[in-house]
């Protein structure tokens, strides 16, 4: 951790562009990119990559761009392409006009192709896939040449269009560039430039059945760009002398690739691939399940874009990789969730109370503070009456030691109301189960005021049970029982360790009433209960809220034990 809040951050990689703006390497120009490829939805992992580009960008005065990598047709699809826009723009970031397609650089990306292959640096190989992998060799032995490799240029450029044309089918030829099959680095080995894939693009439509392998391609797409420093994660930093090859025998101009550490995070996956298999078995509702990892995930279930901005800033940039405790995003989250969140009062599960001295018909309403936070917020009323509702919770019939709620003959205060002693206990007859309390109050402590210091030991939220609104919870928990899932055992699959209660829906929760109007997307705290947001399944007969957060932070009591 290298940074707080608000400081300029100081990491390897702004080092080297400090370095480049000194030496005036890029002509004191800082260009970075943000190059999805569209084949699932964003998530957290990818917020760190945005918020390091698009920071970057911003602290240094530069630009950046956002390009879709799509230059393989079978996964990628527009719906991804939307999303991925939208969760870009939610978390803050503005890439003005410079929006680009991977996709509208095929024609040049197939003309740098000829030049490789008239400069005798790539071939077309006829081997399977299969014997392509098999010549390859190990990293303890070198690969072995193909046959087709030694072809003239001429028959090169003939079969290459041939490739493009269209006449050749699905796997029966490839274009590999022509570098080093004993090269330590398997990389190398001949990479493959080119397949062909007679495959509808969702935005090239049929004009291409050939498609540009990722290597081949990346360094293509950032130098037409003229992007100055290409940040991608550490599994590229075998791939960089080949990101060099290929810009140094076109002989174009050349960024600079520099790979960070991936973001892992504790129990969760952060894969797309395995994300869309969870979509697809349907063990998530979809890719904006509250559960999942993805941005649209975390936005649905109440996240604010600050937070992930301040989590990407805190745990910073750096070179090896490391698994980042979820405690800490969901710090992030409460802090900014604190000054943001109007409080109110909501009961999960509810148990009704009747104030027996308390007039039949009255209704008063009460003063309630909207955010402690900040006295600017102002206050508003709750309605207070004869029947409530309290949290099941809050009432013991037999209460331990360190219970201090409400038990029989014991009293406590209600939030912004009265003191309320329970004076009887409604059971069940059958099942034995508390149905209803009896209670008085003390008509001199309104407000919740403690009149001749007269002390209580407990503060309930509550609401009224003639005024409340019906709602649903739902509660979440960690969606893996393990830290890391796809850590699995000898032929477990990471499913396995799906936690069967990530989810617990509470289907007749009561809110107070100024909550009305509440739209989809609206965050409060609940009093004593958390963070919650209001869920786009909500209907006009029932709110439906996303239990974001509880309130209490491990991560805050940890670096509490550190600072002492
Ligand atoms: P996956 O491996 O899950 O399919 P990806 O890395 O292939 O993800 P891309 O769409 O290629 O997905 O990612 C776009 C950018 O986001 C890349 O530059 C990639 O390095 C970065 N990125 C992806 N995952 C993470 C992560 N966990 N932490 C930081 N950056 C990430
Ligand atoms: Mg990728």
């Amino acid at each position: 951790m290298n940074t707080t809040n608000s400081e300029q951050p100081r990491d390897f990689i702004r080092d080297i562009i400090n370095n480049d703006l000194q030496t005036n390497k890029y002509g004191g120009q800082v260009h970075t990119r943000f190059p999805p490829e569209p084949n699932g939805y964003l998530h957290i992992g990818h917020a760190k990559a945005i918020c390091l580009n698009f920071g970057i960008a911003a602290d240094y005065n530069g630009l950046c761009n956002l390009r879709f990598d799509d230059t393989n047709p079978i996964k990628e699809e527009q719906e991804y392409i939307d999303s991925i826009i939208d969760d870009i723009r939610w978390l803050g970031f503005d890439w003005e006009n410079r929006l680009y397609y991977a996709s509208d650089y095929f024609e040049q990306m197939y003309e740098y192709a000829v030049q490789l292959i008239k400069a005798g640096k790539a071939y077309v190989d006829e081997l399977s896939a299969d014997e392509i992998r098999d010549y390859r060799g190990t990293l303890t032995h070198p690969g072995r040449h193909s046959p087709y490799r030694n072809r003239s240029i001429e028959e090169n450029l003939d079969l290459f269009g041939h490739m493009r044309a269209g006449e050749f089918p699905d796997g029966s030829r490839v274009l590999r560039a022509k570098i080093d099959m004993a090269s330590r680095n398997l990389n190398m080995r001949d990479p493959v430039m080119y397949r062909i894939l007679h495959s509808e693009h969702p935005r090239t439509g049929d004009k291409w059945c050939i498609y540009p392998m990722y290597d081949w391609a990346h360094g293509l797409e950032d130098s037409i760009e003229g992007i100055t420093h290409s940040i991608c994660t550490l599994e590229f930093e075998d791939h960089r002398p080949l990101y060099d090859w290929f810009l140094d025998e076109l002989g174009i101009y050349h960024p600079h690739q520099i790979e960070f550490a991936r973001l892992n995070l504790t129990y969760t996956v952060m894969s797309k691939r395995m994300l869309l298999e969870l979509v697809q078995k349907g063990q998530v509702s979809g890719w904006d399940d509250p559960r999942m990892p993805t941005i649209s995930g975390l936005r649905r279930r109440g996240y604010t874009p600050e937070s992930i901005r301040n989590f990407s800033r805190r745990i910073g940039v750096a070179k090896t990789g490391s698994t980042i405790g979820i405690a800490l995003l969901e710090h992030c989250l409460r802090q900014d969730l604190n000054k943001q969140a109007q409080r109110v009062m909501g009961v999960l599960r509810p148990l009704r109370v009747v104030i027996d001295n308390y007039p039949e018909d009255q209704v008063e309403e009460l003063d309630a503070v909207n955010n402690p936070e900040y006295p600017g917020a102002g206050t508003r009323k709750v309605p207070f009456s004869r029947v409530l509702y309290i949290e099941r919770d809050d009432f013991r019939e037999d209460p331990p030691k360190n219970f201090f709620r409400l038990a029989p003959g014991r009293e406590v205060r209600l939030r912004y109301a009265y003191f309320i002693t329970c004076v009887d206990v409604s059971k069940d007859e059958q099942s034995g189960e508390v149905v209803e309390l009896h209670c008085t109050y003390d008509p001199a402590t309104r407000g919740g005021d403690s009149p001749y210091g007269r002390k209580v030991k407990a503060t309930l939220h509550w609401v009224s049970a003639k005024y409340a609104l019906e709602a649903e919870v739902r509660l979440y928990n960690q969606l893996f029982i393990k830290e890391d899932p796809t850590n699995v055992e000898d032929g477990a699959d990471f499913k396995a360790y799906l936690n069967p209660n990530s989810l617990e829906i509470l289907a007749s929760c009561r809110v107070e009433p100024s909550l009305a109007n509440a739209t989809p997307g609206s965050r409060y705290q609940f009093e004593r209960q958390g963070y919650f947001c209001v869920d786009p399944d909500s209907s006009a007969g029932k709110i439906v809220f996303n239990r974001t957060v509880p309130l209490r932070d491990t991560w805050a009591k940890i670096e509490k034990h550190e600072d002492k």
